[in-house]
């Protein structure tokens, strides 16, 4: 049996390459376990910088959300507002018809009746004792004293007793030249409260009614003309008929 003895200082240099390789391994296991450490924090570093990119993401997502939620909140309001602005400008219109209404009804009674309240009397055309020829105008039967209005707007041509020129059978008269080509006349009143030249309107008071001249009762007698003279007479009932006026 021999006993193998190693030489010492091959003995030192397999223990050195040893522990060489031992704290290489070491070593090198340090390094993975560093390199593996280190690939987990910038693991950890990537998941906290994804998850802070996430959460960046999330966040600007959100203030996306908010901003979209916002240009729709703003949109809408804009809508309303548009909206608001059409229903104001609608009512407007509204309120510039319901404005101008009274005005265009205005318009159309640009005629009246000469008297408010009367009963029919001898009408146009008609004959009788109390006419040389046949009646020249329409009678509305009144008390004495009622306001007489001008029948439609116009500047008066004639007042006066003597049915103002056309002769004493009309008594008091007043005849008013009016746009349209027309003249009106009005007579047997008791009073005259306008002069020639004078400008009305339509439905001005410009008289009261009475019996005086060739009157058989407290009547007004209304004449529309093609002239301010007797003579030229149409019927008035159809005159006032045709702009409006029932009598
Ligand atoms: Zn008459």
């Amino acid at each position: 049996m021999s006993k193998r003895v190693m030489n010492p200082a091959a003995r030192i240099t397999a223990v050195a390459l040893a522990t060489a390789g031992l704290g290489a391994s070491l070593v090198a296991g340090a390094g993975s376990a560093f390199a593996a450490e280190g690939k987990a924090t910038i693991a950890t570093a990537a998941t906290g910088a994804s998850a802070a990119v996430a959460a960046q993401a999330d966040a600007q997502a959100q203030a996306a959300t908010k901003a979209v939620k916002a240009a729709a909140a703003k949109q809408a309001a804009a809508k309303q507002a548009a909206a608001k602005k059409a229903a104001a400008q609608k009512a407007a219109v509204k309120k510039a018809v319901k404005k101008a209404a009274p005005v265009a009804a205005k318009k159309s009674a640009s005629w009246v009746k000469p008297v408010g309240s009367y009963t029919l009397t001898a009408s146009f055309n008609q004959g009788g004792a109390m006419w040389s020829h046949k009646h020249s105008g329409q009678d509305f039967a009144v008390p004495v004293g009622t306001p007489v209005k001008a029948a439609g707007a116009g500047t008066v041509v004639k007042a006066g007793p003597n049915g103002g020129g056309d002769g004493p059978a009309y008594g008091n008269a007043v005849v008013i030249k009016h746009a349209n080509g027309k003249y009106s006349q009005y007579a047997h009143l008791s009073k005259i409260n306008v002069g020639i030249g004078q400008k009305v309107g339509a439905g001005q008071k410009i008289a009261l009614s009475g019996n005086t001249g060739n009157s058989s009762g407290p009547h007004l007698h209304f004449e529309i003309r093609t002239t301010p003279n007797y003579g030229s007479a149409l019927n008035p009932a159809a005159f006032l008929r045709s702009v409006g006026v029932t009598i």
